[in-house]
C-alpha cells in the first residue's frame, strides 16, 4: 500500500483559481476529476481555468450547467464534460440519463458534486477539495487517488 499523492495550494484571488485550473489541464493524469467543497468554495471558477486551457473555449464562454448538469466542451485534442449535480436526486438518476457513458469514455469528466454519485466514481481519479479561508482566499487540495495493490 502506498500513499496517494497531493498538493496544497493557498489561492488569493479568482485569478489565482483560474491559474491553478489551467495548470491542472497540463498535469491531469486520470480523466476523472471531482471536486468538493460548499457553493462559492470556487470550483467553477479552477473549471473555467481548466477548460479554457484544455479546449481553447473562452472563458466567457464556459457557464455553470446547474440547471443541465452537464456541459461539453470539444477541443482540438480532447472532449470535456462538465457535470454540476448539486440538482441531481441520486446514481440512479444519473445513469437513467445516459451520463455513466461519459464516465467511461475516457474523455475528461470534471464534476461538481461527485458526492451524489460515489458508487460510480472509479477509484483512479484526481479529487480536488477546496475550501473557503476569507473572503479572496481559498485552500485547494489536489489529491491523486491510485488505486493500490
Ligand atoms: P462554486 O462552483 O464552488 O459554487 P464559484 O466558482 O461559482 O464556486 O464561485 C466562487 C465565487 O467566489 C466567485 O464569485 C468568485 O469570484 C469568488 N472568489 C473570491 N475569491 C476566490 C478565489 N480565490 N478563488 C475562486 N473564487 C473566488
Ligand atoms: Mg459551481
Amino acid at each position: 500500500m502506498g500513499r496517494d499523492r497531493r498538493v496544497e495550494y493557498i489561492s488569493s484571488s479568482p485569478e489565482d483559481t483560474l491559474l491553478i485550473g489551467r495548470k491542472l489541464a497540463d498535469l491531469a493524469v486520470h480523466s476523472i476529476i471531482c471536486f468538493f467543497g460548499d457553493l462559492g468554495a470556487g470550483k467553477t471558477t479552477l473549471i473555467k481555468g481548466f477548460i479554457e486551457k484544455a479546449t481553447a473555449t473562452p472563458l466567457d464562454e464556459i457557464i455553470s450547467p446547474t440547471f443541465v448538469y452537464m456541459n461539453q466542451y470539444l477541443g482540438q485534442e480532447q472532449k470535456v464534460y462538465h457535470f454540476d449535480l448539486y440538482r441531481l436526486q441520486d446514481a440512479y438518476e444519473f445513469v437513467s440519463l445516459g451520463f455513466d457513458d461519459y464516465l467511461y469514455s475516457g474523455d475528461i469528466c470534471l464534476i461538481e458534486w461527485s458526492e451524489k454519485i460515489a458508487p460510480l466514481i472509479p477509484p483512479q481519479h484526481i479529487s480536488v477539495h477546496m475550501a473557503y479561508l476569507g473572503e479572496e482566499e481559498r485552500k485547494i487540495t489536489i489529491i491523486l487517488n491510485e488505486v493500490h495493490a
